[in-house]
């Protein structure tokens, strides 16, 4: 799988088991998980009322191609946390992206969307384009993409309004498809203003405004949308919602159900490119249900929060301490600390330099090799509800030999 070149390291850890916060690997040495599956296990590995769900329903059918009550539970669920009143479930948050690409194209009759440089949206052939010079380009990396990403897509910075307004202008954007704070370039926080200002702009254009929370769904339990009082025509989700059982759900306003439902003809609805067979099956709705209802609460929340403010302030206090010309960045139970001084406002700013990464790298078998798992990526850490205050000051012991040793 292409992630897991992506270790520090020859090779990957072999897991055996894992539970909550940690997990052991094949040669019998426990880790405390801060990676949690890249979001994927944000709600702890295997939580026991998730798990006693997924048994459950596995016993009593998996997959039907008809609903099964916890949709509509789900469904409102997400209503009460997101806002967006109308909600179809995927497998993936990457699917979530695709098919909402596709209805905004469908419903505006515009053919481009518009994303941030440095984005990343699952695969998603339109998103994986990026700037170059001022003009779209393929991403480095892009595998076989179908057309020109300059066809498809028109890419601006993060937090630039004028670049935003005048990508807009043109008038063939059918959605913007927006984290509401990057995360996969490392954590980008947007400007004060910069939202009302993104709201503004894509309803003059006449351009649906796609959230995707899939990672920023760290930042409460109605992801950033909900905690920042956001006003999205689309939210898109995935990943941790059904406690790493695949599944996935994009959610539309009012108007756009309305304009979905006057536009598509229920003869045909199964072959337009929208769904899939195992989307919405029993046994993902019932591992969402259970991780919305009792996993990944208000309550979860506001202590994973907490922690993520503890790591983050363990991390500050050796930074301060050692006068290291880095930072630490925190967006709810997610925190991240970087090899520079300032924290980037967009995707070129925050494309890193060799050093950088060299010592990505360094601290992270550092702290693999004491029994610390970060992502491979931007030393990103993520709280979970089974972590504890241990866990974390773990991190900071390890944190700051680390850097005691790079100082000398
Ligand atoms: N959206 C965002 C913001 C993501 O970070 C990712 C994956 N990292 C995806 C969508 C796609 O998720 P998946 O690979 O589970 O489809």
């Amino acid at each position: 799988m292409n992630w897991m070149v992506r270790w520090a390291g020859d090779f990957p850890v072999f897991v055996n088991e894992a539970s909550g916060a940690h997990f052991t690997d094949v040669d019998g040495h426990s880790y405390v998980d801060f990676c949690l599956g890249d979001t994927g296990a944000m709600t702890g590995h295997s939580p026991k009322v998730a798990v006693d769900a997924i048994g459950e329903r596995a016993r009593r059918g998996i997959t039907l191609m008809l609903p099964t009550e916890d949709s509509a539970w789900v469904g409102e669920e997400l209503t009460r946390r997101f806002g967006v009143p109308y909600w179809q479930f995927t497998l993936t948050a990457t699917d979530a992206n695709r098919f909402v690409i596709r209805l905004a194209r469908h419903i505006t009759d515009r053919p481009k969307i518009l994303v941030y440089n440095g984005c990343y949206h699952g695969t998603v052939d339109e998103t994986i384009a990026s700037l170059s010079g001022g003009s779209v380009v393929a991403r480095d990396g892009n595998v076989g993409p179908p057309v020109d990403p300059s066809e498809t897509t028109r890419v601006v910075e993060f937090n630039d309004v004028p670049a935003l307004e005048e990508a807009l202008s043109h008038g063939d954007v059918a959605c913007v498809l927006a984290e509401p704070a990057m995360t996969n370039i490392g954590i980008i926080l947007p400007d004060d203003g910069y939202h009302a200002a993104l709201r503004e702009a894509t309803t003059r254009a006449g351009a649906l405004l796609v959230i995707d929370e899939t990672h920023t769904l760290c930042a409460g339990p109605g992801g950033y949308t909900k905690a920042y009082g956001l006003r999205p025509d689309i939210v898109t989700v995935g990943k941790a919602i059904g406690s790493g059982v695949p599944a996935g759900a994009y959610g539309v306003s009012e108007e756009v159900a309305g304009r979905i439902g006057s536009s598509t003809y229920l003869d045909n609805a199964d072959v337009g490119g929208v769904g899939g067979t195992l989307a919405g099956n029993a046994l993902s709705l019932a591992a969402t249900r259970a991780t919305l209802e009792s996993v990944l609460t208000a309550e979860a929340f506001e202590r994973m929060i907490a922690l993520g403010e503890r790591f983050e302030a363990g991390v500050i206090e050796v930074i301060n301490r050692q006068e290291a010309p880095w930072h630490a960045i925190r967006l709810g139970c997610r925190v991240e600390y970087r090899f520079q001084p300032e924290a980037p406002r967009n995707g070129t700013e925050a494309n890193v330099s060799e050093a950088q990464t060299d010592l990505d790298a360094l601290m992270h078998l550092y702290a693999l090799n004491r029994d610390i798992l970060l992502t491979p990526f931007h030393n990103m850490a993520l709280m979970c509800p089974e972590t504890s205050e241990e866990d974390v000051d773990r991190h900071t012991r390890v944190f700051a030999e680390a850097v005691e040793e790079l100082f000398i």
